[in-house]
């Protein structure tokens, strides 16, 4: 591995703060007892750590503490929402969601679907228009059905950082009487997220996205007004009200308490969002004006509130994505979605878009965070360039990758 790394795939996941390390450390040699040992006073302190995280928690969310359920992470979350809505009280029934999800909300939906339940999912505006990845939600109210349990829909983007429109979401599907279901894992931590303001059911989120731990995350669900019942997918000591057994990961609590207070501050400071955001556009820029044009892929970056200001993914037109990364093995970025990029298909977000395979195969994915800085961004233009510019002068274009 290359000495120094300019990390750009904070997408993905985000170096742990210092901060939250040294707010998770005491817990691992010190407040180490089961919190759900509350028969002596170590215990009964661990418990005490657990809550005083999920109140902090809550406030950031504008949640009640009992509206929280600890998971290990997202996929966990996104997997309790939708199914523990599905398998409460039904066998079959129909859900909505969208082609560009991500797989932990695709793929529950793909098993329920041989299961007996039946699945819409709605398409986004193509690639080539200021709004390209947002729902339609024309489309979203032709799809509700009498029988329609839930609709999971993705706050932000993981690949194109496409935000959709949660509110109007919501009240389409409340006005047909249908629970929504939004994973925010790339939202929360990142942009306001407020479940009341939405009103939205249910929420996932994990702490590995915004400066936390990896392994935990958690699940909002709605006490207020309609009280949302799950049937539980881990069953065992009956711990959180048996929503989700499990002994709770009490370093990981805390630690995603710390991450989110810490990331709560600077979304009301309004100063990161435009701090990345200029980062975000000096890379597109130096970029483009070393290589020419460079297709964007995803909604137009003037267009803030559309797109995450942390997201940048674009296209090298004839050069493949894999042999720019193997040609700057000091930056970290990313061919369309990390988590499947064990898969040798091209990104199902970008073909719901419209994008030819080439295309996807030319482009890369790159996201800056709290700790990407200018001469990074700098350093980090100069080897992309240098990379395609070989790639361009001995060939390998993105139809002969495999
Ligand atoms: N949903 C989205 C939108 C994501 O970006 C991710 C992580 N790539 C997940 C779910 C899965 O999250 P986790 O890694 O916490 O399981």
């Amino acid at each position: 591995m290359p000495e120094t790394i300019i990390y750009l795939d904070n997408q993905a996941t985000t170096r742990v703060d210092p901060r939250v390390v040294q707010a998770m450390l005491p817990v691992f040699d010190r407040s180490y007892a089961n919190a759900g040992s509350v028969t002596h006073e170590l215990g009964l302190a661990a418990s005490d750590l657990v809550e005083e995280s999920a109140e902090s928690i809550a406030k950031c969310l504008n949640a009640r503490r009992s509206e929280i359920v600890f998971t290990s992470g997202a996929t966990e979350s996104n997997n309790l929402a939708i199914r523990g809505v599905c398998l409460r009280r039904h066998t079959s029934g129909h859900l909505v969601t969208v082609q560009t999800e991500h797989k932990a909300v695709l793929d529950p939906i793909a098993k329920l679907e041989k299961q007996g339940f039946e699945a819409t999912r709605l398409s986004v505006v193509p690639n080539g228009n200021d709004d390209a990845g947002l729902i339609r939600l024309d489309e979203l109210e032709d799809s509700l059905r009498s029988d329609t349990l839930l609709v999971s829909v993705m706050m932000a983007n993981n690949e194109i950082g496409i935000v959709q429109p949660i509110r109007e979401i919501v009240e389409l599907c409340h006005a047909h009487d249908v629970l929504l279901h939004v994973d925010a894992t790339q939202a929360v931590g990142h942009i306001p997220v407020d479940v009341q303001h939405l009103g939205v059911d249910l929420l996932s989120f994990s702490a590995h996205k915004f400066y936390g731990p990896k392994g935990i995350g958690g699940l909002y669900v709605r006490r207020t007004d309609r009280r949302v019942r799950l049937a539980s997918q881990i069953d065992g000591g009956g711990q959180q009200e048996n929503r989700r057994s499990g002994t709770l990961n009490v370093p990981g609590i805390v630690g995603m308490a710390a991450a989110l207070e810490l990331c709560q501050s600077e979304i009301d400071a309004q100063s990161e969002d435009q701090r990345r955001c200029q980062l975000r556009n000096r890379l597109y820029a130096g970029l483009q004006d070393k290589l020419g044009d460079l297709p964007l892929n995803g909604p137009a970056l003037e267009r803030s509130g559309l797109r995450l200001s942390n997201n940048l993914n674009c296209q090298f037109p004839n050069i493949d994505g894999h042999s720019i990364m193997s040609g700057a093995p000091e930056l970290a970025v990313s061919s369309g979605s990390a988590c499947t990029s064990a898969d040798p298909e091209p990104s199902h977000v970008l073909a719901a878009l419209g994008i030819t395979h080439d295309e996807i195969q030319s482009s890369l994915r790159m996201s800056v965070g709290r700790f990407t800085t200018e001469p990074e961004i700098d350093r980090a233009v100069e080897l992309l360039v240098r990379s395609v510019e070989s790639m361009r002068q001995f060939g390998t274009d993105s139809s002969s990758s495999v």
